[in-house]
């Protein structure tokens, strides 16, 4: 017993780490392991013994001279998953070991100087043969045994191990086992493991691709995720782990990822959304090392969709369609480009009267943080806040939140777009022939795709642009960490000056036979009946 585990306690140099955030930033530092060989968050910063709920725990060694990490997501499984990587680097240590005994009378394996945390030696295996370890116990010992073998077996018939800038025939082994702490790298031989040994030792690291989809998930719960990705990543990885025909996560092949796709197509997810469901199995690959199994041509491809928005006559049936409050709400999300969300959220002290603006600000009380850690402010035109003024004198019921469109109870309402569909279904502005995901006909029901919140967004964002403000003022109006998303709005726009030079061209006069017939120009009068109707947003010419 204490040859094996005191090798596995004392020789290997698996350090465990663990990112935690020190001073506001992430820090690796090295994991302290409780006496019974648990790990219970505690990490040594600066060397001092601190407590860190928060992070993911690393495993760092050294393979050929070079730094190797690995993330374990799941504190359960660190300590086992640092015996068994131990394990994996343990033939080269045996081999090490016993040269160096060939050269001294130490009988004892010795320590090397390392600034690496030993692995504990746990209580566990030797003391208490009853506890649920003991059957890990075993199987340590048959992997150990199997190791020493095949070590000594490689040993006693000296092999020809390949070297970095020496000659195989005077090879000149280390008398001391190799550090692995960076320092003597020149004399870290390149040695393959033994195929035999990573096989088998492979087999036992497996993680299961339920495991793996679990601890998965569990690392990404609410509050880490919004509730809505968290849903979403669940039921594209638990339909990952139903389909997948591997039991390992370590097997999964590029055909395994491309079976999944045609699972999606087959049942009836389009191109987008195959996309973006093989987009989240693949980090949940990327966290157990597998990368670059699929290439970019293997994904699926789809069409990056125009911004759809409303037209000016879209709004004015649907403002004449609604009641007093409900035109406000819609108003409101039209001329603040506000998330659904947002608006759920927004309370009266996010309207400044004064200057003549709306907030978007977190609210602890309600659970609301606003997308990408970021409060903003939205310039509103004057006309807005008479009428949310206006609005405000007629609101009754309790409203502990002082949210401007609280629901009957005082909360925030989360069905601002299925009252949204519900208004356009009774007033006859569905479009009559679209159907949804679920077979639901726009013709008989609240359901057209025509008419979404977002659309809302995509209007304010298009019509601020057109109307000259920059695409920067644009970008913090609409809360967007990146430039790229405000971006995609300016595809819109300058699409519709390409409408207008197409629709001028010398080929569109070839289609009607008055036109000029070597003018490039059209008709003054054509281009003005064809021009579209465009938003004027009060607004949307101030800058920030
Ligand atoms: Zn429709």
């Amino acid at each position: 017993m204490s040859s094996a585990y005191g090798l596995l306690g004392f020789k290997k140099r698996v350090n465990i780490l663990k990112k935690v955030k020190v001073d506001g930033s992430w820090k690796l530092c090295p994991a302290v392991v409780e006496p019974n060989g648990k790990l219970q968050d505690k990490v040594k910063v600066s060397g001092r013994t601190e407590t860190h709920p928060e992070g993911v725990y690393y495993l760092e060694w050294r393979e050929n001279g070079k730094r190797m990490r690995e993330s374990v997501r799941n504190r359960g499984e660190v300590v086992k998953r640092a015996r068994l990587r131990a394990l994996q680097l343990d033939p080269e240590e045996e081999k090490d070991s016993r040269r160096k005994t060939a050269t001294s009378t130490a009988d004892q394996p010795q320590v090397v100087d390392t600034p690496m945390l030993p692995l504990p030696v746990t209580a566990d295996f030797s003391t208490t043969p009853a506890h649920p370890t003991a059957v890990a116990h075993l199987v340590f010992q048959a992997i150990e045994s199997y190791i020493q073998h095949v070590a000594r077996t490689a040993v006693a018939a000296p092999t020809k191990l390949p070297t970095i800038g020496e000659d195989s025939n005077h090879q000149q082994l280390p008398a001391e086992p190799v550090r692995i702490d960076g320092h003597s790298s020149q004399t870290a031989r390149m040695q393959p493991p033994p195929q035999r040994e990573a096989k088998n030792e492979l087999a036992t690291r497996k993680t299961t691709v339920a495991h793996a989809v679990e601890s998965y998930l569990r690392d990404i719960e609410p509050p880490q995720r919004e509730e809505k990705t968290y849903k979403s990543y669940r039921s594209t990885l638990h339909l990952f782990r139903d389909t997948c025909k591997k039991r390992h996560v370590e097997d999964i092949t590029r055909d395994d990822c491309l079976a999944f796709v045609r699972h999606l197509y087959s049942i009836g997810n389009g191109p987008r959304t195959a996309h973006n469901r093989l987009t989240v199995v693949l980090q949940l690959l990327k966290l157990h090392g597998m990368t670059g199994l699929v290439k970019g041509r293997d994904k699926p491809k789809y069409v990056g969709k125009v911004r759809e928005m409303y037209q000016a006559e879209d709004l004015e049936a649907l403002f004449k369609a609604c009641g007093p409050d409900e035109k406000v709400r819609y108003l409101f999300f039209l001329l603040t480009g506000e998330r659904d969300k947002e608006v759920q959220h927004t309370a009266w002290s996010d309207i400044d009267f004064e200057r003549q603006c709306a907030r978007v600000t977190e609210k602890k009380a309600l659970g609301f943080k606003p997308k990408d850690k970021e409060e903003r402010e939205i310039p509103v035109p004057i006309a807005l806040l008479d009428t949310l003024k206006e609005y405000r004198s007629r609101q009754t019921g309790s409203n502990p939140h002082n949210l401007v469109f609280p629901t009957s109870n005082g909360r925030p309402d989360k069905k601002f777009e299925n009252k949204l569909k519900q208004i356009t279904y009774r007033n006859g502005l569905n479009c009559g022939y679209c159907k949804t995901r679920h077979k639901h006909e726009c013709s008989s029901g609240p359901y057209c795709a025509k008419w979404f919140l977002h659309k809302f967004r995509h209007t304010f964002a298009t019509a601020a642009l057109e109307n000259g403000a920059s695409i920067r003022t644009v970008q913090e109006w609409l809360g967007h960490s990146d430039l790229e998303s405000t971006m995609a709005y300016l595809k819109y726009v300058r699409r519709k000056d390409i409408h207008r030079l197409v629709d001028g061209s010398q080929l569109a006069g070839f289609i009607t036979p008055s036109a000029p017939k070597s003018n490039t120009k059209c008709s003054p009068k054509r281009a003005a009946s064809e021009k579209r109707p465009r938003l004027l947003m009060p607004h949307a010419d101030a800058r920030l």
